[in-house]
């Protein structure tokens, strides 16, 4: 059979194919590119685990209490040197990346000391987690004030309302590196250092955090890198690499590592407890291939905003912007057309290709939310997948995509939905 003939069994009409690999034409360029930040963080990733001698011993798990678990305490040190920091918590009990910030937030704020967002609006699920939409267990209730500086109007960062906001009270300076469900622009890590700089040059021994979910492996560095104490992220997005079946990481100092592993499982705990079960392989193998997954995944996003400009639609980053996460945002302006781009995605699915998706209430979030993704792990969004929260401007986030041509195949049938239903034409 023809490619061309494939393509039209998956749904994907000539015209459309035609559109696509035009748009790819141009790319090819910035491709390249991303292929050598993946080498340069395979070699990252390579080294580690040689460094810290990952044998066969380490895939083999523990139950119980997980005394003893070589797996669990050498993937730990493996995160640790690939993120140049002095210790790292990676493990399945950290259940998704709002607990594993959760984790780190509670670990290291006491009564009485304030939280500081510099960057306007944190995640939605964080909205809870900190008591910003009102929550049992918030750190609201445990008596943590918050404080919030936005960005100004251009997405630069308001240094004199952040001069201003940082008190003594100011125990910790939450940064989230990724847009989330905003159409702000995402920090590069040159961007966060800066930021972070500037917050310790008026109080040194504040602590920062980043929310680095999306981040991982897109630049060759993280935000560890410059200056971060506690680097924060989930492992059913880039660093588990799509074969990671749970999990979240925390890598940083070790004074709030142990924090962390404290607050994780209980006070006097900590790191010699928690087994690994039956992930490890899946844990180490994954965290192997997230370099050039996220490299998939970026060749996705990267098509799709090109794809999606030319077609008039407004898109962040846009078509020649550098990336530093793997989200692309597209403002769609409706629900209906919301609801065909998933359509599209979903329709190019190794599974559950055959399901419609439909906006519904999510625990976490304010409004209905509308998902798109056929994973081989639930809710994976290193996997193609699309999603959004179905309020003003009706833009879908997109991301993901274990093999480029699966994102290829993804964009072009939300292309080709996009068209049959009138929202778009080419
Ligand atoms: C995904 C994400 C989180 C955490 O979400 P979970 O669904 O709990 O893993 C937090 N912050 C940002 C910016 C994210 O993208």
């Amino acid at each position: 059979m023809e490619y061309t003939d494939l393509y039209n069994e998956l749904g994907v009409s000539p015209a459309v194919l035609g559109y696509s690999n035009a748009v790819l034409e141009e790319l090819a360029p910035r491709f390249a590119e991303l292929d050598e930040v993946a080498e340069y963080n395979q070699l990252k990733v390579i080294r580690a685990m040689q460094k810290n001698k990952v044998s066969a011993a380490c895939f083999a798990g523990t139950t119980g209490y997980g005394h003893d678990d070589i797996g669990r305490d050498t993937l730990e040190q493996v995160y640790a040197d690939v993120f140049h920091t002095e210790a790292a918590v990676v493990r399945p009990q950290i259940t998704c990346g709002t607990h594993a910030l959760a984790t780190a937030l509670s670990a290291n704020l006491l009564p009485g000391d304030e939280l500081l967002s510099p960057v306007g609006k944190p995640y939605d699920t964080l909205e809870e987690v900190i008591g910003i939409r009102e929550s049992l267990c918030s750190l609201q209730e445990y008596g943590v004030t918050y404080r919030q500086v936005n960005l100004l109007e251009d997405g630069s960062f308001d240094y004199d309302g952040i001069r201003e906001a940082i008190h003594d009270k100011t125990k910790l300076i939450t940064i989230q590196r990724s847009k989330g469900y905003q159409m702000r622009p995402t920090f590069s890590v040159a961007r966060i250092g800066e930021l972070i700089a500037f917050c310790k040059n008026l109080k040194p021994d504040v602590l920062v955090m980043v929310d680095n979910c999306y981040g991982e492996f897109t630049e060759r560095l993280e935000p560890s890198d410059v200056g971060a104490d506690m680097t924060v992220g989930s492992l059913i997005k880039n660093p588990g690499g799509g074969l990671a079946p749970i999990g979240g990481y925390i890598a940083g100092t070790q004074h709030c590592i142990d924090r962390c592993l404290y607050r994780l499982s209980a006070p006097g705990l900590g790191q010699d407890i928690g087994a690994s079960l039956t992930v490890n392989t899946a844990l180490y193998q994954g965290f192997f291939l997230s370099p050039t997954v996220v490299a998939s995944a970026l060749k996705g996003a990267i098509f799709a905003a090109r794809a999606y400009e030319k077609a008039g639609f407004h898109v962040v980053p846009d078509g020649t912007e550098s990336r530093h996460d793997i989200i692309q945002s597209i403002e769609l302006g409706s629900e209906g057309a919301m609801r065909a781009f998933c359509e599209g995605i979903q329709a190019a699915a190794p599974v559950d290709s055959f399901v419609t998706p439909v906006p519904t209430d999510t625990p976490g979030y304010g409004d209905p939310v509308i998902m798109a993704a056929g994973d081989f792990i639930q809710g994976s969004s290193i996997e193609l997948s699309a999603d959004g929260p179905m309020r003003e401007p009706y833009a879908i986030y997109f991301q993901g995509g274990l093999t480029f041509p699966h994102a290829k195949l993804g964009i072009m049938l939300s292309l080709q939905k996009m068209v049959e239903k009138g929202y778009l034409t080419l």
